[in-house]
């Protein structure tokens, strides 16, 4: 479905003529009919010779009502640029053209109306010139020039042959299953309630479908749908639609508020576009200027931040970041406009490079102003990845909220991102840049080695030392370490280069001994970790739990490696003849004492080889793990 759109200057026979193709009076408003002028948008339908069915937006093209215009011209396909023989090129042909072109309208075709008022071809030969001459350097160029009159009926014909023509050479309408529809009339009807209309783009509407009105987030539903008068079932994209919404009220609804399904839309007040000045903008655009910002048939006052010119003069391009006034729901894509409010002047627009950068860019950035261009320029790959880059990882809807990506272009630009290596896949569902996580790894190595170096008698770094250090989540810490098993060993709950070893000093290994051959002549009740501590120090006693040399089950009891293992095997035996251990029957059992007993039971409680039922042990869920 397509829609076609009027511009140009008042009273150039605009409304006479979407009269005159379409059989429908689009100004409707009682004061329009009073004062000959169409104040606000109107709008009509029409089939085409070749039967296809388009809507037409009529826009007002009095200077005062330029703001109606903007909410109703950006969802169009085809513009027809009217313009009066009589008059020729006027104030508003030029801002409506200026328009079009800022808004990527580039197909359209110029109606010379009122021809029946011209009685010297040569006349018309000259204006048709000064019509050429004015649309040359502009994306109009080539639209045919097309002599009509509403009145006698003359070129009618030929200029519904040039919109079926022009229509043929647009590409289909996608449809992105985010629909979206900018609303630019909401009334009453009754019997029916709320009805809103607008121009539908990126999917589809069904009778029955749940929606969202942005900004606001106000849950609706779709009670009905016409299209062109007709009831219909389903709305398709590029279609002019009237939406019959239950459960919203009129006056919470506002021109310029979006429908959409629930969750894809979100509002944003912070976005970054690429800009044009004017060639004829009367003054340059300065930092902190504030203006009017239409985006769809959305309009508020905006504060613009230049990030990388001191000042926009006239006919230049830049980079700037907008600061709404009022929450607004955009795309990445979309085209806005700029004005001036006074005194009132369309300065120029663009293009929405970054619908929601949820942060405000220092200015002269370099590297904000390289990521705005590969956010507008780059391929699908690299504007993925550079979105990857420097987060953390990103599941599948991270990436597509943030890149704006409908499913099967997501899908398109994730394969070839993994492809060229931009990205890596962690999980079904999780992505990371390639740098970041080489930036990761770079990190993790220098940790560990400084660990290394900092600490020779430890074994290696805690884990969750590690890991806060590196500010990862749990999830993919654990992910990232077994990731990185090549270089280092995880085990334990340490964390180590695979090649480092703790090397003692001939003295320190004197005094290992020396804590050794104690604790081996009284293996059952050793020496208490403090006075372990005052034979080797800390640091050397340290080193011997991570090398589990040494085991300690609570803060001051400790046990030769093979002693704990002994013991647990002795606690395990004492259960599987007795049916169980107790303090006591362990104690005799080695000739311990109490203090001793007590604390291996405990352990062994905690680490589920053992469980306590009163003052006895049986069997922990986790004994069968004990070898
Ligand atoms: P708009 O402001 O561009 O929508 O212009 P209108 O459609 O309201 O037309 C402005 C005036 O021009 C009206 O009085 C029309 O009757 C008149 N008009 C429009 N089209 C023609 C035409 O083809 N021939 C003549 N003679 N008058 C026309």
């Amino acid at each position: 479905m397509r829609v076609i759109g009027t511009a140009g200057h008042v009273d150039h026979g605009k409304s006479t003529l979407v009269k005159h193709l379409t059989g429908i009076d689009p100004d409707r408003l009682d004061e329009e009919k009073k004062r000959e002028m169409t104040i606000d948008l109107g709008f009509a339908w029409l089939t085409l010779p070749n039967q296809e069915l388009v809507g037409i937006v009529d826009v007002p093209g009095h200077r005062d009502f330029i703001e109606n215009m903007l909410a109703g011209i950006g969802g169009i396909d085809v513009a027809i640029l009217v313009i009066a023989a009589d008059e020729g090129i006027m104030p508003q042909t030029r801002e409506h053209l200026a328009i079009l072109d800022l808004l990527g309208i580039e197909s359209g075709i110029v109606a010379l109306t009122k021809v029946d008022l011209i009685d010297d071809p040569e006349w018309i030969e000259l204006v048709t010139q000064d019509i050429e001459d004015f649309l040359s350097g502009t994306a109009f160029v080539d639209a045919p020039i097309i002599p009509v009159s509403a009145h006698s009926g003359t070129g009618i014909d030929s200029l519904l042959r040039s919109l079926v023509a022009c229509l043929d050479d647009l590409p289909d309408n996608t449809n992105y299953h985010r629909p979206r529809l900018p609303i630019d009339r909401v009334f009453t009807v009754s019997g029916f309630g709320t009805v809103v209309t607008g121009t539908l783009s990126g999917g589809a509407f069904y009778v029955g479908d749940s929606v969202e009105i942005q900004p606001s987030g106000l849950a609706g539903r779709i009670r009905g749908l016409q299209s062109y008068h007709q009831t219909v079932e389903t709305a398709l994209p590029g279609s002019r639609v009237a939406i019959n919404l239950s459960g919203i009220e009129k006056n919470q609804i506002n021109r310029g508020n979006v429908v959409s399904l629930p969750g894809q839309v979100h509002p944003t007040i912070l976005v970054d576009v690429a800009y044009r000045h004017l060639p004829d903008a009367s003054r340059p655009l300065k930092h902190n200027a504030e203006v009017k910002f239409f985006c769809g048939a959305a309009e508020t006052v905006a504060r613009v931040r230049l990030l990388a010119d001191e000042l926009v003069q006239a006919g230049q391009e830049s980079w700037l970041q907008l600061k709404l006034e009022n929450p607004v729901s955009l795309n990445r894509t979309d085209r806005f406009i700029l004005r001036f409010p006074s005194p009132e002047e369309t300065i120029g627009g663009g293009v929405i490079v970054n619908s929601n950068p949820g942060r405000q860019w220092k200015r002269f950035q370099q590297q904000v102003i390289e990521d705005l261009q590969i956010r507008l320029e780059g391929t699908p790959a690299e504007r993925l990845e550079q979105i990857a880059i420097g987060a953390s990882p990103l599941k599948r809807t991270a990436l597509q909220e943030k890149s704006g990506y409908a499913s099967e272009e997501l899908d398109f630009a994730i394969q070839t991102a993994l492809d060229e290596n931009r990205l890596i896949q962690l999980s079904d569902n999780t992505f990371i840049a390639t740098s970041s996580l080489q930036d990761l790894s770079r990190q993790n190595t220098e940790i560990i080695l400084d660990f290394h170096q900092q600490n020779p008698l430890r074994l290696g770094i805690p884990r969750e030392e590690l890991r806060s250090r590196l500010g990862l989540k749990q999830q993919f810490f654990n992910l990232f370490i077994e990731m990185q098993s090549n270089e280092f060993v995880a085990e334990s709950g340490i964390i180590r280069q695979s090649s480092h070893e703790i090397q003692f000093s001939e003295s320190q290994q004197r005094q290992i001994n020396t804590l050794l051959q104690s604790m081996q002549q009284s293996p059952y009740t050793p020496p208490s970790y403090s006075n372990a501590a005052n034979i080797v120090g800390h640091d050397v006693l340290h080193a011997l739990i991570d090398l589990n040399h040494i085991i300690q089950i609570q803060q001051e009891v400790i046990f030769l490696q093979e002693i704990y293992v002994e013991l647990i095997a002795g606690a395990l035996d004492l259960i599987e003849h007795d049916g169980s251990v107790s303090v006591k029957s362990l104690r005799d059992k080695f000739g311990t004492s109490r203090k001793y007993a007590i604390a291996l039971l405990e352990h062994t409680d905690a680490i589920g080889y053992t469980k306590r039922v009163g003052d006895e042990r049986i069997r922990g869920h986790k004994a069968d793990q004990f070898t």
